[in-house]
């Protein structure tokens, strides 16, 4: 199943090519609020009426009209250094019990295709990451069962101001990770049963076009199971929550000579199974 949020409205979308819509609120006769947001509250209620759903009505949409499926989450959790390679290009020590966790600050989300503006003076990467939408209240929650607390999978965009996330004394990545839209989410929620393995997705990004990050979740040090129990052992995990998963290799700080984005770019973002991010960027 794909949810997500159309115009500010809780969606469902049905089929391919064109991908169509369905509004929740209206489709269930009130039973769901239109607030995207709020239907994590009611995850089971949510999937067994979505499995009878009639989706006969759906529309066609325009992409520009997303918005991010999961976009006033109580927490978002960030997770860096979470692919060896991305370790050893970024000249960090691979994490050995667990890896830094911060947050991208909740103003910072947006949907999937959008317009961002680039700090004066700065130097924005690009960072493509699976991103997990909680779908129960989680604590103390074993590997083993961690599955069963996603709601679904998206994909994110974990734009990094460098010169800010790298100054001071201690590393400044809460803050350098978020400025106004510098994390994009979408298209959609995709619920984990979509998928023939949901710990082995490909993904990747492109520059103008230009294929800059190639990567697997099956590379995380990781992987999502294992970050949902080391976070729930020391806090709780609620409804909607996110957790940005990490970057493989190739960003733009790693590479020979630099490259950090310009006005005028645009990054397209991929998850196979999932769907694609679009930012054009301009001056700040
Ligand atoms: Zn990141």
């Amino acid at each position: 199943m794909r949810i997500g949020n159309l115009a500010g409205r809780l969606t469902l979308f049905t089929g391919d090519a064109p991908v169509r819509a369905v509004d929740v609120e209206k489709e269930s006769g009130g039973r769901f609020a239109a607030d995207p947001q709020a239907v994590f509250a009611h995850w089971d209620d949510f999937l067994a009426w979505a499995a009878g759903a009639d989706t006969a009505g759906a529309a066609e949409f325009d992409a520009a009209d997303l918005g991010a499926p999961a976009p006033a989450p109580e927490q978002v959790f960030a997770i860096g250094i979470n692919y060896a390679e991305h370790a050893a290009e970024s000249r960090f020590d691979r994490p050995d019990r667990f890896p830094p966790v911060f947050t991208k600050f909740r103003s910072s989300l947006s949907g999937p295709v959008t317009t961002v503006r680039l700090p004066d003076g700065g130097r924005t990467d690009w960072e493509v990451e699976l991103v997990v939408v909680v779908g129960r209240t989680a604590r103390n929650v074993p590997a083993a069962r961690a599955w069963e607390y996603v709601a679904g999978l998206t994909v994110g965009q974990d734009l990094s101001e460098r010169e800010l996330q790298l100054s001071g004394p201690a590393p400044q990545f809460s803050l350098g990770k978020s400025y106004p839209g510098f994390a994009p989410t979408g298209p959609w929620l995709v619920t984990p049963d979509e998928f023939a393995d949901p710990a082995v997705l490909r993904l990747g990004c492109a520059v103008n076009g230009e294929q800059v990050q190639d990567g697997t979740t099956a590379d995380l040090l990781f992987p999502v199971a294992e970050l949902i129990e080391g976070l729930s052992a020391v806090l709780p995990l609620h409804p909607g929550d996110l957790i940005f998963t990490g970057t493989p290799a190739g960003v733009g700080l790693g590479r020979s000579p630099q490259r950090f984005l310009a006005p005028g770019d645009v990054l397209t973002s991929r998850i196979e199974g999932i769907g694609e991010l679009r930012q054009s960027f301009v001056t700040g």
